[in-house]
């Protein structure tokens, strides 16, 4: 037998993020079968454990120890136990530790096996009403005000939804600087609280958001995603224009392949509509 069958498996899996039903049959039954749970905070997941009837042997692993913590939990995987990896709630990694740990299995010959469920970032999108065939998530925006106004311009020629996380304390703040960068009928949707009492879509321009929260301080209460639309028609439009300009600027120093995968890079464009593209441009 290889040294790889005989290590033990690590398990990642996803957690409710506020309701307890969203917890699937296959994770319980992982949570209750493997040898030890990694989790970010041992006291929170304990209590889930407990009240889904598992009693697990519980280790920390948060961003401050996850280095560390990654070569021990190696050693133990590789001497045959197995290990649940969870994050406080939703899909470890996302937003949250883990990266470290699954990159380090990964290139130890280690399997790492997904357990899937909740996640707030396509909780969010399954509810928005905003575009879902194509999406950027970028987990938290930067916390200072002038970096996030920054990043957020250079967002804001994205042809689809944009996703970021948020804390309640921030949200005023953010959404002044949506209101600033963004045109002034950019759709933008909150979901707060998802999957718990107080779960509320809140949708709007950045202004109108802001005036709801004036008047009703409990919106910025509790967990929230934000979530951008695309930019509407007009702005396509302006968009379609400054592509051609991209595309014509490349097309003066590159062939049209080359051109068209520049581009694409720059815009999130397909490749493939830019090379149609620079074709018709060279139509007489
Ligand atoms: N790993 C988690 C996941 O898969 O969604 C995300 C962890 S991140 C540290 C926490 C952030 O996720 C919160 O600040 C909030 O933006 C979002 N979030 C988590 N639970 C939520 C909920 N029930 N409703 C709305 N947003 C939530």
């Amino acid at each position: 037998m290889s040294t790889e069958q005989k290590s033990g498996i690590l398990y990642i899996v996803a957690t409710p993020i506020g309701n307890l039903e969203d917890i699937s049959r296959r994770a319980v039954r992982v949570l209750s079968e493997v040898d030890l749970v990694a989790a970010e905070d041992t006291r929170h997941t304990g209590q889930l454990l407990s009240a889904l009837g598992i009693s697990a042997e519980l280790l920390s692993v948060h961003e401050h120890n996850e280095e560390k913590r990654s070569s021990q939990l190696i050693d133990q995987l590789a001497s045959g136990l197995s290990v649940a990896l969870v994050s406080d709630a939703g899909t470890p990694l996302i937003s949250d530790p883990g990266f470290v740990i699954v990159r380090a299995c990964r290139e130890a010959g280690i399997r790492v096996v997904p357990v899937p469920g909740p996640s707030a970032v396509i909780t969010a999108l399954s509810v928005s009403g905003l575009p879902s065939d194509r999406f950027q998530f970028e987990g938290f925006l930067p916390r200072n005000s002038s970096k996030r106004r920054a990043r957020l311009e250079e967002l804001v020629a994205l042809p689809h939804t944009l996703i970021c996380y948020e804390s309640s304390h921030r949200l005023r703040d953010s959404l002044e600087d949506f209101r600033s960068v963004y045109e002034a009928d950019r759709q933008v949707v909150i979901a707060r609280e998802l999957t718990k009492q107080y779960e509320t879509l809140l949708s709007g321009t950045p202004d109108e958001l802001l005036g709801v929260l004036e008047t009703d301080a409990n919106q910025v209460r509790g967990e929230m995603v934000i979530l951008v639309g695309p930019s509407a028609g007009k702005n396509s439009e302006e968009l379609t224009i400054s592509v051609d300009k991209l595309l014509k600027a490349a097309l003066d120093e590159l062939p049209p392949g080359q051109a068209a995968a520049m581009v694409a890079r720059l815009t999130d464009m397909r490749k493939k509509e830019l090379y149609q593209r620079t074709m018709e441009m060279k139509k007489p």
